[in-house]
């Protein structure tokens, strides 16, 4: 699958799964947020899958974002500079 690293920063559900499973390289396993941490084998760019909705039943659709240097979701930065 293509690098798309550069440009996507955030991707749902069977999106995120895909590209997480196609294309990233998962490194870690938090086993009590059921969170995976991965990382693009070409840029380095780490990613975290989680799951925002996990009362649901089965844990709900995952969300992968893209982690800047610090661990934080770009999705994050990026709505709010000043943080
Ligand atoms: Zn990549």
């Amino acid at each position: 699958m293509k690098c798309a690293c550069a440009t996507l920063y955030r991707l749902d559900d069977a999106e995120a799964r895909h590209y997480a499973t196609e294309h990233l390289q998962r490194l870690a396993v938090d086993n009590e947020t059921w969170s995976v941490t991965y990382e693009c084998p070409g840029t380095g760019r780490k990613w975290l899958l989680d799951y925002p909705h996990s009362e649901y039943h089965g844990g709900g659709p995952p969300r992968l974002r893209q982690l800047d240097f610090d661990g934080t979701p770009l999705e994050v930065v990026l709505k709010d500079p000043d943080l």
